[in-house]
């Protein structure tokens, strides 16, 4: 099966991106991870998209599609995968048609207030990626991580300036895709706002049907 989980950022793709390819062994291929990578060993990509990311402003279109593009080409198992953060404006979603057909569409729905409170306490783990909430799911010791022991540390686009840039770039160009993919019939709302593992029931019950 081949998903894309859409939603606000901070609307929780990510965490549930984790737990569904736990539970189903599908891939999760998240160009935010990518790009993240890409800047970490300071590769071409990495120096041209470093700044963008951290101001919270989109990557150009045929940056990312090629990305995207070059990782399905790759080994992504049997199971499927599933596309978190991608794509992201109506270009992008154009060209993902003509290189992959979608079985189906997940939008996370989550209020803005719970959004805004998500992202300001998200800490993700410098060595393994892990992520974290100080509120929702901290640590069990501060600042290190429960699984691999490193370090924690909160994104610079999780900064107030960079939240409200995101929010705001998510709605001017990234909303537009409920419409485009309910249109198509792909659509499936889920509500975002239960535990992660209720999340996760949700969409395994709405992907089985
Ligand atoms: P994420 O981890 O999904 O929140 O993505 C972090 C940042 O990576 C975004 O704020 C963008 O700057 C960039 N990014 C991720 N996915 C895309 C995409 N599909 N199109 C353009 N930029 C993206």
């Amino acid at each position: 099966m081949k998903l894309i989980f859409l939603g606000a950022p901070g609307a929780g793709k990510g965490t549930i991106a984790t737990r569904l390819t736990e539970r189903t062994g599908m891939t999760a291929v998240s160009t935010g991870d990518l790009f993240r990578a890409a800047i970490k060993n300071e590769t071409e990509l990495g120096l041209k998209v470093k700044a963008i990311i951290e101001s919270g402003d989109l990557v150009p279109d045929e940056l990312t599609v090629a990305l995207v593009k070059e990782r399905l080409k790759e080994e992504t198992g049997d199971k499927g995968f599933i596309l978190d953060g991608f794509p992201r404006t109506i270009a992008q979603a154009d060209a993902l048609k003509t290189f992959c057909p979608i079985d189906a569409v997940i939008n996370f729905v989550v209020p803005d207030e719970k959004i805004i409170k998500r992202l300001s306490g998200r800490r993700l783990c410098r060595q393994c990626n892990a992520g974290y909430h100080i509120e929702y799911m901290p640590p069990k010791q501060e600042g290190i991580c429960d699984a691999c022991g490193g370090e924690l540390y909160t994104r610079k686009d999780d900064s107030p300036e960079s939240i409200q840039n995101r929010l705001s770039v998510y709605a001017e160009q990234t909303k537009p895709l409920i419409d485009y993919y309910r249109k198509e019939g792909l659509l499936i709302d889920i509500d975002g706002t239960p535990s992660p593992d209720e999340v996760c029931d949700a969409v395994c019950k709405a992907i089985a049907q």
